[in-house]
């Protein structure tokens, strides 16, 4: 692949070097006819790129990826798997052509009377040798592929990689070296996509090829792609490195959700404000920061004591705080108030994750999901929380052991003299009015 892509751009300076062909790339498909170009549109794979590009007179055209061969004459298309072509023919005399040579095509070469209507030639006009050449490497390339043996080095290199479908949490495979894959649980497409922001390898649906816009999966943000130059494609290689270094492949099935926000937390080194997923593993929820310095918490699920989601979609003008959020009220004065307005001024979902362990407390904001769908989403985190050891949840007569924990915790901080009389006495009241 990285060989082939050599040998374009090599064939593209040769082009742009040569006197008659100056600055115009063979793969320039802008003088093709319109309804050509749309055609080719519909036509063209996911991840298909034309190499070459030969515009022919009458408004006729050809062009070849690394897989087709397209001919368009008389306002319709003539497509040719490459697999079915065995060579590209160039005319040598006044009249100037390219044909297509294979079985069971039309094997005379075109004359003056009969190339308008030939069935797999274009009269063409100043052919660069550029062209010719990729055009014949393409069409002798993939006849050279197709013919190797049983056996041969290059069957290394089709091992699948393993994968999970994140739209439909099946397990699945692919090529290492393709752009995306076809889902055989689900039955979608979906192309890969490196996220500008948090750099993670994402799976995008097929619709994203028109519109080019994504939310990343992991931090939430929006991803605009450049329609032109079209973006590298990134390989299920990349996708599969990006799956494992998250552990999501082998053992027990991980779900995730990414695009929290962490807006608070007492027991636990988090940054405020951090953007982070939440993972439900076997044995530990686990919270991973995806933007900044990369950094990972476990909450093991039968440290859990609390697990409440609140929220919902509102319209503009409606408060989010007024509907019914009486657990909120203890935020103020704890400094978690501002950030969350902050946040919920920016979305109209708006979703509050409280997370209270034996060790602490961490409040988490979600601006896309409701606190409905963040439940179907990560289901396995509270049947887990549901199954885990009840005992934990009801001792303490009815007041949380986190909130214990942190009270101690205070004046433990108090009696060292880290907090003031007044500091103290307020983090107490805050924690008390929470009970
Ligand atoms: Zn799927
Ligand atoms: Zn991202």
């Amino acid at each position: 692949m990285q060989a082939d892509d050599v040998q374009v751009a090599a064939a593209r300076v040769w082009a742009r070097s040569e006197g008659r062909q100056m600055a115009r790339r063979i793969d320039d498909r802008s003088r093709f006819p319109r309804a050509m170009n749309a055609r080719l549109d519909e036509l063209l794979e996911l991840d298909e790129r034309i190499l070459v590009a030969i515009p022919g007179t009458l408004g006729s055209g050809l062009a070849a990826t690394d897989r087709h061969v397209f001919l368009w004459k008389r306002g319709a298309m003539q497509a040719y798997r490459l697999a079915d072509l065995d060579a590209a023919e160039f005319s040598t005399g006044l009249l100037e052509w390219v044909m297509l040579r294979g079985p069971g095509l039309d094997p005379s070469r075109p004359s003056l009377g009969n190339v308008g209507h030939h069935p797999n030639a274009i009269q063409t006009q100043r052919l660069s040798e550029a062209a010719k050449a990729e055009l014949q490497r393409l069409v002798a390339g993939h006849g050279d592929r197709g013919a190797q043996p049983q056996g041969s080095p290059c069957e290394a290199t089709l091992q699948e990689e393993e994968l999970l479908c994140t739209a439909c949490w099946s397990r699945v495979s692919a090529p290492p070296d393709s752009p995306g894959f076809v889902c055989s649980a689900c039955g979608n497409t979906f192309r890969w996509g490196r996220c500008s922001h948090c750099r993670s390898v994402d799976q995008l649906p097929q619709a994203v090829q028109a519109t080019h816009r994504w939310r990343c999966a992991f931090c939430g943000l929006e991803n605009r792609e450049r329609r032109a130059p079209a973006p590298t494609p990134v390989t299920t290689a990349e996708r599969a490195a990006e799956l494992r270094r998250r552990e999501m492949l082998g053992g027990a099935e991980v779900r995730f959700l990414g695009a929290f926000t962490i807006f608070g937390s007492t027991g636990f080194s988090v940054p405020a404000s951090a953007v982070c997923s939440l993972e439900c593993r076997e044995a530990v929820l686990r919270i991973r920061v995806e933007i900044g310095a990369a950094d990972v918490l476990d909450l093991p699920y039968d440290e859990i004591v609390t697990l409440e989601t609140e929220g919902g979609r509102y319209t503009t003008g409606s408060s989010f705080f007024g509907g019914g959020f009486g657990a909120l009220g203890a935020l103020e004065g704890a400094g978690m108030a501002l950030l969350l307005t902050k946040l919920s001024q920016r979305t109209t979902t708006n979703t509050v994750m409280r997370i209270a362990t034996t060790s602490g407390e961490i409040w988490l904001h979600h601006g896309q999901w409701t606190p409905q769908e963040v439940r179907i989403v990560l289901a396995s985190l509270w049947a887990r929380y549901a199954g885990s050891d009840k005992r934990t949840k009801e001792t303490g007569a009815g007041v949380p052991d986190s909130a214990v924990d942190v009270l101690t915790k205070l004046a433990d901080l108090h009696r060292s003299g880290a907090l003031t009389d007044e500091e103290f006495a307020a983090k107490k009241a805050e924690l008390l009015a929470r009970m």
